[in-house]
């Protein structure tokens, strides 16, 4: 036998719950940066038709070109003279000088934003967009196809403003600041196959303000099914786990329910079989009141098996049977209960007493299951308590619709997680101070039972080593 099932259940449970939970998030993961690869496709598209031909001829933007070869042509000869003599802090110098003020003079001239809000307009787009045109790499070819690196991204230059260096090159027009593959529109490179002529990278971007909430949106439904799935999947599991809690529970209560019972059943039987044979012993029937006294145990403990019988049968079937209700005083019903119940007292140290305040004491009831129900409730009295004497006060009062009936005893009393569950079926307490105490734990189900079938209410007060009282609240009938 596996010796903690639960604890066992619950750590395969959980890995298993972390497993699904992990899958669950690198599919959405991976979805999420298969949508983000296409985010924009079809409208990205359309800008980058229309951007390339906007530009032809051109670099950037319309006009860019002639800034960027008056800037070339007026270096180009120097910077070759000093590359040809070896002369590499004047040729960096240099090259560093003419890129400033290209990259100052090209940014100062954009016409960016109204190329963008153009194509935008074009395209039908009225979603905000930001974009970065970005130059990449320059070289310069002092002979024809041979280039010289005169800008390259990513190197820090310190001659050319610091603010305009990005990572991926140098920012001429937009404020698109995350550049990456997934936002590229067109990445171009012009150059010319002659001799003292330039070759330049250079790249459009555009995303939009909110890419990730607007990826995020377009997951949605699949995301909001995930969710969903991991939920019911959770929800299923605590359900399950305390239904299985419960049957536990309830396994256990009977398997003890079945060792009290048998013992119930055995002392009243052994009680019938010694006074039996005592009967068949003709020493001891000689004697007239020997065979009164002895009849009258088989009578008593008969009656307190067929009690007990009838309690099992009462409760297994689930329901109180239908009851027989009658109007009568509840203070004379008492008196009678009462008188019964002294007689079969055999403990000394109990003192049942009775205390009527009631104006109006006219009740609907019924008398067999209300004398049951009242007994549970005084044997419990009697049973769990450790007093002298052992003091048991039946009391009646009234409220405005109600007559309340109290049975209170200076037993052990209950704390409140023991309070809560006295009328479950088969509840049974941990013993007291390690005395095994017979009983059921049927008696107080019982009573309550027999509440509801009457429709009353009931109510318990009780605090350790002070004792309990039972409330029932009867409503009042005409007179
Ligand atoms: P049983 O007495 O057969 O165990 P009951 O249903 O009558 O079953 O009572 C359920 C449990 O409630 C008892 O086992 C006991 O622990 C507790 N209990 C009931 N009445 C009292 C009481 N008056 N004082 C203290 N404990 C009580």
């Amino acid at each position: 036998m596996i010796k903690h099932p639960i604890t066992i259940y619950k750590v395969v449970a959980g890995i298993a719950f972390i497993i699904l939970a992990s899958v669950q998030f690198f599919l959405l993961f991976n979805m999420y940066r298969m949508e983000d690869e296409h985010y924009y496709a079809i409208e990205k598209a359309g800008m980058h038709d229309l951007y390339e031909p906007a530009i032809n001829n051109d670099k950037l933007y319309p006009g860019a070109v002639q800034i960027i070869d008056k800037h070339v042509y007026k270096y180009i000869d120097t910077l070759e003279a000093l590359y040809k003599q070896n002369r590499k802090g004047a040729f960096d110098t240099l090259r560093q000088v003419m890129c400033d003020s290209m990259f100052a003079e090209l940014r100062a001239k954009s016409c960016g934003d109204s190329l963008i809000q153009a194509m935008k307009k074009q395209l039908g787009i009225t979603d905000s967009l930001q974009y970065c045109l970005q130059i990449r790499n320059i070289d310069f070819a002092f002979e024809a196809r041979k280039y010289i690196p005169i800008y390259t991204h990513g190197q820090k230059y310190p001659l050319i403003n610091k603010a305009i260096q990005d990572s991926g090159g140098i920012r001429i027009s937009g404020k698109l600041k995350n550049i990456n593959s997934t936002n590229s529109v067109s990445g171009l490179t012009v150059s010319s196959p002659a001799s003292h002529s330039y070759k330049m990278d250079f790249a459009l971007h555009i995303d939009t303000y909110d890419r990730v909430w607007g990826v995020i949106k377009k997951m949605m439904p699949v995301f909001l099914l995930s969710l969903f799935s991991i939920l019911s999947v959770l929800v299923i599991f605590y359900i399950t786990f305390r239904n299985w809690l419960k049957q536990k529970k309830l396994a256990d209560m009977q398997t003890d329910f079945i060792n009290n019972i048998t013992h119930e059943f055995h002392t009243p039987l052994s009680a019938i079989m010694v006074a039996n044979k005592s009967l068949q012993n003709e020493k001891i029937t000689g004697k007239k009141e020997n065979v009164v006294s002895l009849t009258g145990v088989i009578s008593r403990q008969a009656d307190r098996l067929k009690k007990l019988i009838g309690q099992v049968i009462d409760i297994s079937v689930g329901r109180m049977v239908k009851l027989n209700k009658t109007t009568l005083p509840l203070n004379d019903l008492l008196e009678d209960v009462l008188l019964d119940y002294r007689l079969n007292i055999s403990d000394s140290s109990v003192q049942l007493n009775i205390e009527k305040h009631t104006v109006h004491d006219m009740v609907a009831v019924d008398v067999f299951y209300f004398t049951t129900m009242l007994q549970n409730i005084i044997d419990n009295g009697i049973k769990y308590n450790n007093s002298s004497p052992k003091m048991i006060t039946v009391s009646t009062t009234n409220t405005d619709e109600y007559v309340l009936l109290s049975i209170k005893d200076n037993g052990i009393g209950m704390n409140d997680a023991i309070t809560r569950r006295i009328f479950d079926k088969f509840y049974r307490a941990p013993n007291w101070k390690n005395e095994p105490i017979q009983g059921l734990g049927l008696g107080l189900h019982y009573a309550r039972q027999c509440v509801e079938a009457h429709s009353w209410k009931l109510d318990v007060k009780s605090k350790p080593e002070e004792g309990s009282e039972f409330i029932i609240f009867i409503p009042c009938q005409q007179q």
